[in-house]
């Protein structure tokens, strides 16, 4: 009798440590590596899609990079492929900006003055302004991003030393900026001037059209890695906290907010799609990284050049469903 006492409270432990639902979604240090091999290997002959050529100095990136990285909350950092490649941030850069922006004017500003709506247009798409007649645009496509740089604190000097040390922080190294890309950019980017005196004609733009534009540009040609987006997006995954200085960015109550804008409009039009697919909350950009998160457990980022129709990285993206799947990350 004693010793079938004694069986069923082992019995029970056993069942608590290894079959609790924390337990399935914390695989060890050993499978986490082998599934980014295996997401590397999966789709490392995918040809599909092609570079962003709008910015000319985007077309002559080399298309074949693949890079893979993922960071725990714990701050271990697990990588595959060309993982020390510089590319530019491009949009990716809206999400730390937009963090930037809430923690100094608050969550209500960016509702009021941006706007949070996903628009379901393309990233540069001026058909969102004029159809929205709230002029309400959003943080994560070019106009609302644009506007949310006109909203930081600071004069010209000052707001890109602000932005450009707060992008360091959550990279946990000073990055410099592809001075190629923003020249290349700058040289072509009449669409997002066009985009800045229309939300300008609407009182929906907060300062000098041409600084924010500058700062804007420049912010998109931040040169990352994919270690590096990781190690960023990571932030996020643990709340606010950086999960390798231990230090705490951000409020976590406007991480979240972060995360939901993220959640419906991180893929530009193809949102919807992705979190119906995917269910993390994930930006793109058009250099060809793509971060997500998976709150309290990780954060992802691949680097891969060769875009869909909307500019989203087609081999990020597999890579990445890839990879929630088989950690079974979904947050839905
Ligand atoms: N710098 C790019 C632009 O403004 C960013 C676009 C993107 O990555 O979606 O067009």
């Amino acid at each position: 009798m004693k010793l079938s006492y004694y069986a069923l409270i082992v019995l029970q432990l056993f069942v608590m440590v290894f079959a609790s639902p924390s337990a399935a979604k914390s695989p060890q240090k050993a499978s986490i590596q082998a599934i980014i091999d295996q997401a590397y290997h999966k789709y490392k002959s995918d040809n599909s899609g092609k570079n962003a050529d709008y910015i000319p100095a985007l077309a002559k990136v080399d298309s074949s990079y693949f890079g893979l990285a993922l960071v725990t909350t714990d701050g271990k950092v697990y990588t595959k492929g060309d993982i020390n490649q510089a590319f530019s941030i491009q949009s990716i850069s809206k999400v730390f900006t937009l963090s930037l922006a809430m923690e100094q004017q608050g969550q209500q500003v960016i509702l009021d003055k941006v706007g949070v709506n996903a628009t379901g247009l393309p990233f540069n798409s001026v058909t969102a302004i004029e159809l929205n007649t709230a002029r309400s645009v959003n943080p994560l496509v070019n106009a609302g991003a644009i506007a949310t740089v006109s909203l930081l604190d600071g004069n010209g000097k000052t707001k890109w030393s602000t932005l450009s040390s707060w992008y360091d922080q959550f990279a946990n190294r000073k990055l410099s900026v592809l001075k190629d890309v923003y020249q290349s950019e700058s040289d072509t980017n009449g669409h997002n001037r066009a985009i800045a005196e229309l939300l300008t004609s609407y009182n929906r733009f907060y300062g000098d059209v041409d600084l924010n534009l500058d700062i804007y540009t420049r912010q998109c040609s931040v040169a990352v890695n994919a270690k590096d987006l990781a190690i960023m997006a990571s932030v996020f995954a643990n709340n606010g906290i950086h999960p390798i200085t231990n230090k705490r960015l951000m409020k976590s109550n406007n991480v979240s907010r972060v995360l939901a804008v993220m959640s419906t409009a991180g893929l530009y039009e193809n949102s919807g799609q992705w979190a119906y697919q995917v269910g993390l909350p994930a930006k793109s950009g058009v250099g060809g990284g793509i971060i997500a998160v998976a709150p309290g457990e990780f954060s992802i980022a691949v680097f891969s050049p060769r875009l869909d129709q909307a500019g989203n990285s087609i081999r990020a993206q597999k890579a990445i469903d890839y990879i929630a799947e088989q950690l079974n990350s979904n947050i839905f």
